[in-house]
């Protein structure tokens, strides 16, 4: 076993800082250093959706949108979406919409905006597990968290949460898992490079390991801003109560749907 760059054992994770409500004027927003990672994701809504021809009489629709700055990155990005934002976004988007309840707004849209404020590597995973939060601090009703997390492969060894240097080792593999906490569903699985059956299998299960991880410190930030009697646990998920009790923003409750 080699030594990872930064010291970090195969299953560690990089530092996670988590700030709930640092954008006043959404209703709900996280901000999440990950590593050399920065991220802050808002949510707006749910609230009408124009045109109205985009409306769906059965739920609400989720946009959810992933850019990175343009200063975010070594060599500045052009602030034009690129394909790779667009595709990210869309299975991210994915993966939220089938953890919040959307049923509940017909007719209406939920804006989810991830922006990476500095790029390492993993800003995907950050990305939705700094929305997920932001999404439960605008007390949107969820059957859980999305708790998001790389794990794969560099230079010989299998490895949890990959930096730049690491994706770009000659024998890398990354993938991008996100599982629904605390059920343990996988809603979104990303891979790039060629692994045999074995070797994924552990990749896998060192993600799910590692979401794991990544659902306590996002419970203990839910905490930390929304002291509850006893822990955060399966049931007040299942029942929506968490969320229930901190839906909080005055000018969401007054939009009609
Ligand atoms: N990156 C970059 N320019 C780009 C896209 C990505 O420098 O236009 C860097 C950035 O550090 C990013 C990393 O490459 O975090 C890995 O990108 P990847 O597409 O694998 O997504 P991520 O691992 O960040 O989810």
């Amino acid at each position: 076993m080699s030594e990872r760059i930064d010291g970090r054992k195969n299953d560690e994770l990089r530092p996670i800082k988590i700030k709930l409500g640092v954008v006043k004027s959404a209703d709900g927003s996280c901000y999440l250093e990950w590593g050399r990672n920065t991220v802050i994701a808002t949510v707006h809504g749910p609230r009408p959706i124009f045109p109205k021809h985009l409306a769906d009489s059965e739920r609400s629709v989720i946009d959810y949108k992933y850019r990175m700055a343009p200063f975010s990155v070594t060599e500045r990005k052009s602030p034009v979406p690129a394909k790779r934002d667009k595709e990210i976004s869309l299975v991210s988007g994915n993966a939220l919409e089938s953890v919040i309840l959307i049923e509940k707004f017909p007719n209406t849209v939920i804006d989810i905006d991830a922006m990476i404020l500095s790029a390492d590597a993993g800003t995907r995973v950050a990305a939705l597990t700094a929305a997920t939060l932001a999404c439960a601090d605008a007390g949107l009703p969820m059957r859980g968290l999305v708790s998001a997390v790389s794990a794969g492969r560099a230079n010989g060894d299998h490895i949890l949460d990959l930096t730049k240097e690491e994706e770009d080792a000659e024998d890398a593999v990354d993938t991008a898992i996100a599982v629904l906490m605390p059920q343990k569903e996988i809603v979104l699985l990303q891979m790039d490079g060629h692994v045999e059956k074995d070797e994924w299998k552990k990749i896998i299960s060192m993600g799910i390991a590692g979401s794991e991880k990544i659902y306590e410190l996002q419970k203990k930030a839910l905490l930390e801003k929304y002291p509850i009697d006893g822990d955060i646990n399966e049931w007040n998920f299942k029942n929506c109560k968490f969320w229930k009790c901190n839906f909080k923003n005055e000018r969401r409750k007054k939009t009609r749907w």
